[in-house]
């Protein structure tokens, strides 16, 4: 199966389309001095919603956001290239570099949280790069940050994103530092408005200034917002929201997931 015989649901396309351009205005006017990259976050929705996103004519839609690795490497060799890709979810070591070395349009992991993880992603791109000379870029790299400091949550300590942020410029030639990420505590992100400040995203602000401050020519993003909290993210300097419920609807359990949508006539 590939994208040229992949099926849309014209009625779910509208919807999404609409979704989107609703996400996009609202993006642009919380912040209308700067661009805001947003993420649409797909996991666990099948490849043709991806597709019809990508496909619309009406307004650019080529970042993608996935959690699951495998799921992310099924979805990356039906759709087309000229997506691209970013991995936000928790990593594991042993699928950093198959996920950076078998994936050329990967833009950006987010979710770096250690100098090991860092190292593996480092030589699957560059294993990538010497195999497949189309791909050009460094893989640029997020350090995710534990703001709230709560156990479930990954990410590196803020007192320890420095050390990591250091390690990534000098021991990784292939993998370009471009922000911190963080995800926050759910209590937070439910009270989050426009109006208010979060806490989780103060952290993450103090952080950067900080990493930047010590660090000689880095330029760091902030990628911070979700659905929920997106406009105070926005408000509160974010330069990345990655928005998945409010575009793509609830998400099914991730055993019910299923990316590709049964077509007549053709194997799976
Ligand atoms: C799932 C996920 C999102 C999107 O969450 P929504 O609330 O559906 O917008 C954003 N960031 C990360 C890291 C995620 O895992």
């Amino acid at each position: 199966m590939s994208s040229e015989t992949m099926k849309i649901n014209p009625q779910r396309a509208k919807q999404l389309l609409e979704n989107l351009t609703y996400a996009t205005q609202r993006i642009s006017s919380l912040n209308p001095e700067k661009p805001v990259r947003l993420i649409l976050v797909s996991k666990l929705k099948p490849a043709s919603d991806i597709l019809a996103l990508h496909q619309n004519t009406t307004i650019p839609a080529t970042h993608f956001g996935e959690n699951y690795f495998q799921e992310l490497s099924e979805k990356a060799s039906i759709l087309p290239r000229s997506i691209q890709w970013h991995f936000i979810g928790g990593l594991q070591s042993n699928k950093c570099k198959p996920l950076a070395e078998s994936i050329p349009n990967l833009w950006c992991v987010s979710s770096v949280d250690s100098a090991k993880k860092a190292d593996q992603l480092e030589k699957g791109r560059r294993a990538l790069m010497e195999k497949d000379k189309s791909v050009k870029e460094k893989l640029r790299v997020m350090v995710q940050v534990n703001t709230s400091g709560e156990e479930s949550k990954s990410g590196v300590e803020p007192k320890d994103t420095l050390d990591l942020c250091q390690h990534i410029k000098d021991e990784c030639p292939h993998l370009r530092l471009s922000g911190l990420m963080t995800i926050g505590a759910i209590a937070r992100s439910q009270a989050t408005t426009a109006e208010t400040e979060n806490d989780d995203f103060i952290c993450l602000r103090e952080t950067a200034k900080r990493v930047v401050g010590e660090m000689a020519g880095v330029e760091l993003e902030l990628s911070m917002g979700m659905s929920g909290d997106f406009e105070g993210a926005i408000k509160q300097g974010s330069d990345e929201v990655r928005i998945g419920s409010s575009i793509f609807g609830e998400r099914p359990a991730k055993k019910d997931a299923i990316v590709k949508d049964e077509v007549k006539g053709q194997k799976g």
